[in-house]
């Protein structure tokens, strides 16, 4: 899974109104852009900045998805639910 479905998925879908250049947690670090946020749920690699925003744009990370990969959880919850997300329900986010 590409890493910024990873922030739609964990902020619960996209603000079509902003780009992740305009969002307070996108920083420059060793000269490559982070998320702050992806970082917090423990993500890694570098980011784009002319990616559609996440529904997290300027706000801070749920605590319940501190400290836990986003992958880990992913997977979690996919063992949880047994179900796999519709194209049109990703359409949608
Ligand atoms: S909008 Fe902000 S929090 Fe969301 S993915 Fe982009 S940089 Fe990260």
């Amino acid at each position: 899974m590409k890493r910024i479905s990873e922030m739609y998925r964990i902020s619960g879908g996209t603000d079509y109104t902003h780009l992740c250049n305009e969002c307070r947690n996108l920083r420059i670090e060793k000269k490559k852009f982070i998320c702050r946020l992806h970082q917090q749920a423990g993500g890694s690699g570098d980011w784009k900045p002319q990616f559609i925003a996440c529904r997290l744009f300027n706000l801070t990370l749920p605590d319940k998805y501190k400290n836990k990969s986003c992958r880990e959880q992913a997977g979690s919850e996919n063992e949880i639910t047994g179900e796999q997300m519709e194209l049109k329900e990703f359409m949608e986010m």
